[in-house]
């Protein structure tokens, strides 16, 4: 059993979400967001009629901030809270500091504006994910990050994470979140490899909500991944990037990547992948 919460991101609906699981070992959220939408993300557990002192866990994908920007802040108002994250996330969250001084880089003046302060998570309140967290299935799926981890509940619902790329209702276009650092497209096609193997029945999204036909998704996510990954590959600009794969955008889903970069970033990631590419060779 789970809920939805919608973080409303930048005052807007069903852009980000997270998910409170009511597990046998107390509630926990799967990526509770970033810092900015603590007050939306309190308000949403309200409805639910829990306050954040009654929350026992956070499951973390992958560390990025509009995942798990807000751990710290978390923590920090409820330290029986136990954060659980992959290995390499783990230093991530204990010392953001490099982190923070990358994507700064990335986002500049717009970092505050869309991720707020980031607080470090007390190491005592971290552990390292296994194969099996709180009754859930929990394996490795880089690609999107090297530290991304997917979980799967009983009821075949995968909480994905960036995995599996992002959609935003009502609109069923599905669109790879490419960002830098470490876009690995061959770690990428092995993660969904594993996903399909695994056969869920429904895909969890924190961009954004439950997917039904996780078959048809996951076919159009790829080919669309590999589709993206060959405009930059072929040496396109990053203008002509961002024109050739807005062309079949419908108006939410152009609002909505433009509203949080995601074409300049996807661009930025498969570029700097590809260098890595040719560095190796
Ligand atoms: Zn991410």
């Amino acid at each position: 059993m789970f809920e939805l919460l919608d973080l409303h991101f930048l005052g807007e609906e069903q852009l980000f979400c997270t998910y409170l699981l009511d597990l046998d070992d107390g509630l926990a959220l799967v990526d509770p967001g970033p810092q900015t939408t603590l007050a939306a993300l309190e308000s949403g557990l309200a409805e639910l009629d829990v306050t954040v002192g009654e929350l026992r866990h956070l499951l973390i994908t992958h560390i990025h901030f509009d995942h798990a920007g807000a751990c710290g802040a978390l923590v920090a108002a409820n330290p029986r809270l136990r954060v659980h994250v992959s290995g390499l996330g783990a230093a991530h969250l204990a010392n953001p500091e490099r982190l923070e001084r990358s994507a700064r880089r990335i986002y500049g003046d717009m970092f505050d504006v869309l991720w707020g302060k980031v607080q470090p998570v007390p190491a005592e309140n971290i552990d390292v994910v296994g194969e099996r967290v709180l009754g859930l299935d929990c394996f490795a799926a880089p690609g999107h990050a090297v530290h991304h981890v997917c979980y799967m509940n009983e009821e075949g619902t995968l909480f994905a994470g960036d995995t599996v790329g992002v959609r935003w209702p009502p609109s069923q276009y599905v669109l790879p979140a490419t960002p830098p650092p470490d876009v690995d497209l061959e770690a990428w096609h092995a993660s969904l490899d594993e996903i399909e193997r695994r056969v869920p029945d429904a895909l969890a999204l924190p961009h954004f909500g439950l997917v039904a036909e996780p078959e048809e998704h996951l076919s159009i996510f790829r080919r669309r991944l590999m589709l993206w990954a060959e405009i930059v590959r072929r040496g396109a600009s990053v203008r002509e990037f961002v024109e050739e794969v807005s062309r079949d955008l419908d108006e939410e889903t152009a609002k909505f990547s433009e509203l949080t970069d995601l074409l300049r970033h996807s661009y930025l990631g498969l570029k700097r992948y590809w260098s890595s590419v040719a560095e190796k060779d």
